[in-house]
């Protein structure tokens, strides 16, 4: 019989780095993870690709998945939806796959209180003035955007003593390293 596979959630405030560790993280074949891409109702960003960052979907979209009961969790993040598909992440655990969610703090909890032994790491940013850099060095965000995220990211700073293991990202090499350790741990 095949092990079931760990329920891994990355998550600390937009523009931590979260992405760019999970594709590190997505390198290491030993790990066995399977990304699981959320549903979003925000606008495409230009780069992003339907079905590999997030599904994006209208309104009536996401809420009919919502009422359909298609999703383990979801939250309402600076005036957009995110929800996590449920099919694939129990599909994927069943065939012994390591299903990494990459969610920020509500959906984290909410998660949490149906799945507690899911494996809980959140994201430390070196600094508030480095991930309001990172925020305005994407470019994709309004004036207003990027002061939503940041007093949102304060708010979520608060939380992290809710997560099993923080982790800081000083460097994306160095903070995937210690993820992939902590992962293997778990799966021991
Ligand atoms: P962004 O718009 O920057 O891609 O994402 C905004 C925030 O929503 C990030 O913190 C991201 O991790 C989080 N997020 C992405 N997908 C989901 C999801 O399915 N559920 C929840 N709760 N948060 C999500």
């Amino acid at each position: 019989m095949v092990r079931k596979g760990l329920l891994i959630i990355l998550s600390g405030p937009s523009g931590v780095g979260k992405g760019t560790v999970r594709k590190e993280l997505m390198k290491d074949p030993s790990l066995n993870l399977f990304y699981s891409v959320s549903m979003t109702t925000r606008p495409i960003r230009p780069g992003e690709v339907n079905g590999r960052e997030y599904y994006f979907v209208s309104r009536e979209e996401f809420e009919k998945n919502l009422e359909e009961g298609n999703l383990l969790e979801h939250a309402e993040f600076v005036g957009n939806c995110y929800g996590t598909p449920k099919d694939k992440v129990e599909k994927m655990r069943e065939e012994g796959k390591n299903v990494l969610l990459e969610i920020e703090v509500s959906g984290t909890m909410k998660v949490l209180e149906q799945c507690p032994d899911a494996l809980s790491i959140f994201l430390m940013p070196p600094s508030i003035k480095e991930l309001e850099d990172r925020i305005r060095g994407r470019k994709t965000e309004s004036e207003e955007a990027i002061a939503e995220r940041l007093e949102k990211a304060r708010s979520e700073l608060t939380m992290s003593h809710l997560y099993a293991h923080v982790v800081l990202n000083d460097s994306v090499e160095r903070a995937a390293a210690e993820i992939a350790s902590i992962i293997k741990n778990a799966a021991k």
